[in-house]
């Protein structure tokens, strides 16, 4: 389904929409199962569910309307990108929230993931080192309601210690190694959730778990490309 600048009343837009969310979900099925050497377990209904409701239309720019449904990163400005549906929403359904938790974000981009995460944690916290695409993002975030996110223009590899610690952290750009505020700030019983490798390398999804112990287990998901992580951490 193509969308250019939205025509028709309103109403029509919205169910547009509404359909092409459907087709993205179908098409985020589809890639799990192609993908289910690595990842093992269907995709949570409940993460479905929630990337059926999200207006991700409304974070990407409006010259990439046409596309915003599509299985596919886009351009979001500032040399980033809004991620593929599909890894929105195998990261989010590795993180394994409910309501009673706290999950900070790494990479807020346009939004869209922590518009995700707001439906299924308790708070969300999200940092983007991209000032204008953190304001951006929370404008957005804002206009729709979604009033369990914060996000901080800032450095997210140091994590946000004022908040921490916290049952899920996702970082949406790719780090050369997990920085350590990260895993300082992760609860015991918490997951984090993180793409590694360099640049021009292969980059693997992680998911590492914090025991009740304080220990670190480690298990790698799928190979992945994503924008670097900057900053210090
Ligand atoms: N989650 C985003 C979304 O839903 O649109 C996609 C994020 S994009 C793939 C990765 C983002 O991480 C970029 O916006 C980039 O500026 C940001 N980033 C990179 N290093 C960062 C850091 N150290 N702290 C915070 N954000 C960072």
């Amino acid at each position: 389904m193509v969308f250019s600048k939205p025509h028709g009343t309103q109403t029509e837009s919205e169910d547009r929409y509404a359909r092409a969310r459907l087709k993205m979900v179908e098409e985020i099925r589809e890639t799990a199962r192609e993908a289910s050497d690595y990842v093992s377990t269907p995709l949570s209904e409940k993460v479905l569910a929630v990337m059926s409701r999200v207006p991700r239309h409304r974070f990407v720019p409006e010259g990439e309307l046409y596309g915003a449904y599509y299985n596919n990163p886009l351009p979001i400005g500032h040399g980033q990108t809004i991620s593929q549906p599909y890894i929105v929403a195998l990261m989010t359904d590795l993180l394994a929230l409910d309501k009673q938790q706290t999950v900070l974000e790494v990479g807020t981009g346009s939004g869209y993931q922590a518009a995700v995460l707001s439906e299924l944690a308790g708070k969300v916290y999200s940092m983007e080192i991209v000032a204008p695409l953190a304001t951006a993002a929370a404008k957005v975030l804002d206009e729709l309601g979604y009033a369990n996110v914060e996000v901080k223009a800032g450095d997210g590899s140091l994590g946000w210690p004022e908040h921490a610690p916290y049952d899920g952290i996702i970082v949406t750009a790719a780090a050369e190694q997990i920085p350590q505020p990260l895993l300082d700030q992760l609860k015991p019983g918490g997951r984090l959730v993180i793409p590694v490798g360099g640049r021009f390398d292969v980059q693997y999804l992680l998911l590492i778990t914090r025991d009740s112990d304080g220990v670190f287990h480690r298990k790698t998901i799928e190979p992945v490309r994503f924008v670097p992580l900057t900053g210090e951490g």
